[in-house]
């Protein structure tokens, strides 16, 4: 017996309704925002995470599913949508399109991470990119059509948090300050801190260690930081938001795990889901067109971990709409009523009607009994005084009320 890749998991029939639930819900509300798919290759070049995702990340650093291929290029398993679809938005030109472009994305994403309740190897993201606007209206936008999508779903008890990280020019006086902060505490705190000190100080803030997490709660506050320009954004993304009847705190220690965030980030965070609490993260990318050789174009984005929405739908008992069932199941008394079950199903599936007949060569006693198994909402029984009549009787399993129905009609009673 072979199992299952630690880390990665099945979606088997019982479950994979909910999978389409979320999907459908996803495409919706793309569809009513007017964002269109892209969808990329699960591999791409290494480099692309290298540069886009950012060196000094865990998600590069220890994270990715790297390896060479029989050509002897290094090739990486995508751990996020974004920078895949920003190389197909360059690589394919559509920076000359109409701006903005808004796209977005189903995918899996692969990190190599210690599995737990909503942290997986093989995990599954919905996401929004736009390409093009600069604008706080894009900002407020996004983070507007991450808030429907939650509500669509029927999410509940769900906080959005945002903050801005500036752009280089504030972000450059800010890990000036956060060096000036850190420099008497640096040998008690981790080898990664201390790597993101020379590197990249703000990532600093993200460190998970008890001890760190201690020291960097004293540090300086981005927002005190801001220039002109992004703190005149950020009121602007606040104001929108309000008027839009968004409820949010900024919490101005949101540093994101990926580097190419600017300016504005945001996370909805639950409760419900143990120590995994981003359901849904993200934020404006300024700069990683102009990272990864494009033109320069601002950009923002989000991500939703479908995993974990799963996992907090499940745990706060919100109701799925119904699973999969058979409206009709049609069972036969003999050779040849067994026969016009066969055709009548036929046609009844031509019309999209969910029908079901025996395929087991079961008695009628053992048909009903698999009928009311896999949940049939109507059970006709074919025998050869149906046949002569052309009528049924149609059973309604729900509350056992019986009508005659003739066989040509049948369709019309379930469109
Ligand atoms: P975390 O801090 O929980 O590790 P992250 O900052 O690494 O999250 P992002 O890179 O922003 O996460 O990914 C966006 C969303 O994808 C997250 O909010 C989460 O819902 C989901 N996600 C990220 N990593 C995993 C994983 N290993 N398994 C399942 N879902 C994940
Ligand atoms: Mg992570």
């Amino acid at each position: 017996m072979i199992n299952i890749p630690k880390g990665t998991k099945d979606v088997l029939p019982a479950q994979s309704y909910k999978w389409q639930f979320i999907e459908e819900t996803a495409r919706s509300v793309a569809k009513a925002f007017n964002f269109r798919e892209v969808r990329t290759p699960v591999f791409e070049h290494t480099e692309l995470f290298q540069r886009g995702v950012g060196e000094t990340t865990d998600v590069v650093n220890k994270e990715m599913y790297t390896f060479e291929d029989k050509g002897g290029r290094s090739v990486t398993l995508k751990p996020e949508g974004t920078a895949g679809v920003a190389r197909a938005f360059i690589e394919n030109g559509l920076a000359s399109s109409p701006m903005p472009v808004k796209t977005y994305y189903i995918t899996p994403a692969f990190r190599y991470e210690r599995p737990q309740a909503g942290r997986l190897r093989e995990f599954h993201q919905f996401g929004f990119e736009a390409f093009g606007s600069a604008s706080a209206e894009t900002d407020a936008e996004i983070i507007f059509a991450a808030s429907s999508f939650l509500d669509k779903l029927g999410v509940k008890g769900v906080k959005l948090e945002i903050n801005s990280i500036g752009c280089p020019i504030c972000r450059n006086e800010y890990n000036k300050a956060l060096k000036n902060y850190f420099a008497p505490h640096l040998e008690t705190m981790c080898p990664t801190c201390r790597t993101r000190y020379e590197k990249n100080p703000l990532r600093m803030l993200d460190c998970k260690e008890e001890g760190c997490k201690k020291i960097t709660a004293g540090a300086p506050q981005i927002l005190d930081y801001l220039c002109e320009d992004c703190k005149s954004h950020f009121e602007k993304v606040k104001s929108l938001l309000t008027g839009l009847g968004l409820e949010y705190t900024v919490n101005s220690r949101i540093v994101r795990g990926l580097d190419y965030y600017t300016r504005t980030v945001f996370e909805f965070l639950s409760g419900e889901i143990g120590s995994q609490s981003a359901v849904c993260a993200g934020g404006r990318y300024d700069n990683l067109l102009s990272q990864l050789g494009g033109n320069p174009l601002p950009a923002i984005g989000f991500a939703a971990g479908i995993e974990r929405l799963l996992l907090l739908m499940e745990n706060t008992g919100v109701a799925f709409p119904e699973e999969q069932k058979p409206l009709i199941y049609l069972a036969g008394m003999d050779e040849s009523s067994r026969a016009l079950c066969f055709k009548i199903a036929a046609e009844l599936r031509k019309k999209g009607v969910c029908a079901e007949i025996d395929l087991m060569a079961r008695s009628v006693k053992a048909q009903l009994k698999y009928a009311d198994k896999i949940g049939a909402k109507h059970v006709a029984v074919i025998g050869e005084s149906e046949m002569q009549s052309g009528e049924v009787s149609l059973k309604k399993m729900s509350d056992g009320s019986v009508r005659t129905v003739k066989i040509d009609d049948l369709y019309k009673y379930f469109i």
